[in-house]
């Protein structure tokens, strides 16, 4: 079997400095906060190219920490609106939900999979204080119409960069491009740790002390509490296994870029649609999704030729019991992606036999 994601091989890369960086943790004594974190933190500000990167518990509490700051700060109150991709994970749009926001649900373009630009304005209200764009399966969503928009109607552009660690837009990092970013390093993501972990990045210094002191319990000095706070940090253990991944992600993102270019020339189905790539540094492929008319005939056409694929995502958020009171929405584009989108293998990893399989399979397909 072709594993859609192996990463016992992905982190075997990695393994005697992963253990040197497990071993240096446990040595020290000093498990939350430490000298680990401060220097995953100056990495990972530096790699994206903001002042400011702070580690935190996961990428959900890295967006739900944005909103909440905003919320301190005055910037944001509960029942204002936030514009957020329909075809979104759902955890944007908890992180907006948290906190008394309220989602605006946006159409994506069927073409990249992210927000229509072309479809904000339509919905921006006197309530609508900020826009959650997502860097959906790695690439960048963010151009100039969108910052342009963003300004003219004073709304924070905030980046779920949960799947585009080091994609590139306009000589931008994506996370250093808005007013704040999330991240996330779950073990999956392309930046993935060997447990939960994220971190918010801003060059706001003021958006960046309140989320400082948010993620542990609201207090920037010990036992003194300005905010109603949450215990969201970013273990030490976990910090020093980012700090070693995190000097070999750019040849994960090219590995990546390989494999992606490999089925972009070579797969040749007209039942099939590839994905559309803005342009090459713009996309780190986190996932490579394709579509197809009848998608549960071809999961089980790869599955029973010993291909695993993933679906990213089966159902859209506002059609989640989760949010009933929005599951009466309908979004043409949104539902026709979630109907027909298959993930394929892909990673820093699979063999190039492998992904000759993949393409040979797939190009015999005629269901
Ligand atoms: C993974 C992911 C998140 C949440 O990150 P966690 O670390 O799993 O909490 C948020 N948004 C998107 C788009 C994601 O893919």
């Amino acid at each position: 079997m072709i594993k859609f994601l192996d990463l016992k091989s992905i982190n075997a890369q990695f393994e005697m400095e992963l253990k040197e960086a497990a071993n240096r943790v446990i040595d020290s004594g000093w498990y939350l906060m430490g000298n680990e974190l401060k220097e995953f933190e100056s990495n990972y500000a530096s790699f994206c190219g903001s002042k400011f990167c702070l580690g935190v518990a996961n990428g959900l509490d890295a967006l739900r920490l944005i909103f909440k700051a905003y919320i301190e700060l005055g910037v944001m109150k509960p029942g204002d609106e936030v514009i957020v991709p329909a075809n979104t994970y759902i955890a944007s749009v908890l992180a907006i939900s948290d906190n008394g926001l309220i989602p605006v649900f946006v159409e994506p373009d069927i073409d990249t999979y992210n927000l229509d630009i072309s479809k904000i304005l339509a919905v921006v209200t006197i309530k609508t204080k900020a826009v959650l764009t997502v860097h959906l399966y790695g690439q960048n969503s963010i151009n100039e119409q969108l910052l342009q928009i963003c300004k003219e109607k004073k709304m924070k552009l905030i980046e779920d960069a949960a799947q585009s660690h080091g994609a590139i837009w306009n000589n931008k990092v994506t996370g250093s491009i808005g007013d704040a970013a999330g991240h996330s390093f779950y073990p999956g993501k392309n930046l993935g740790a060997l447990g939960d972990a994220g971190a918010v990045t801003t060059s706001d210094n003021v958006l960046a002390k309140t989320i400082e002191a948010l993620r542990n319990y609201g207090s920037h000095k010990k036992y003194e509490n300005l905010y109603q706070g949450l215990n969201s940090r970013l273990d030490e253990i976990q910090a020093a296994f980012l700090n070693v991944k995190l000097k070999y992600i750019q040849k994960d993102i090219e590995e990546r870029r390989k494999v992606a270019n490999y089925y972009l020339n070579n797969i040749i189905n007209s039942k099939i649609v590839l994905p559309i790539v803005n342009n090459s540094e713009g996309h780190v492929w986190h996932v490579f999704v394709i579509r197809t008319k009848k998608r549960e005939v071809l999961q089980k056409y790869l599955y029973d030729n010993g291909i695993q694929t993933l679906i990213h995502y089966p159902i859209p958020p506002y059609k989640q019991p989760a949010y009933k009171n929005y599951n009466g929405l309908t979004f043409p584009f949104t539902e026709q992606i979630h109907k027909e989108v298959l993930s394929l293998p892909i990673s820093s990893v699979i063999s190039n036999s492998k992904i000759k399989k993949v393409v040979k399979i797939l190009n015999n397909y005629n269901g």
